[in-house]
């Protein structure tokens, strides 16, 4: 089975990046793609349990897809979740750009 934490991580990598350049004006056809495509990962995760938690927070918790600052926030508020629930750190969300965008201020 595969290893849930590197998993874990190189996911959140991916989708944390993914959002940081997102469009800051998405078109309609990029909302829903983004929209679709996050409801598919949640489909296929290959992680079970992580997945299905992902679903259901995703029933009250709906992807925002209106900007990249919406999404930004919405990401990092759901894996603030996960965080809470690992017993892990919960982020500052005013840092997402710097660390996944921008760097640290020099
Ligand atoms: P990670 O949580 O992987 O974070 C990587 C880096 O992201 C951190 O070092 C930090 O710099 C940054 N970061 C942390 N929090 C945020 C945030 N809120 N916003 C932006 N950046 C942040 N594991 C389980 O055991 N059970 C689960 O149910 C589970 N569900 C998961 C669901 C999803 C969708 C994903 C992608 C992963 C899930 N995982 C789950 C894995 C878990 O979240 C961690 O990835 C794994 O435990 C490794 O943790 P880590 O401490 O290396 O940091």
């Amino acid at each position: 089975p595969p290893d849930v934490e590197q998993l874990g991580r190189s996911t959140w990598t991916f989708l944390h990046t993914m959002a940081a350049y997102y469009p800051e004006v998405p078109s309609y056809a990029q909302q829903r793609s983004m929209k679709t495509f996050l409801s598919t990962f949640s489909q296929f995760y290959p992680c079970d349990h992580c997945a299905e938690h992902l679903r259901e927070e995703m029933k009250s918790k709906p992807p925002k897809v209106e900007s990249r600052w919406a999404l930004g926030k919405w990401l990092c508020e759901i894996h603030n979740i996960v965080n809470e629930n690992l017993g892990k750190d919960i982020f500052d969300c005013s840092k997402i750009d710097e660390r996944w965008k921008d760097g640290p201020k020099d």
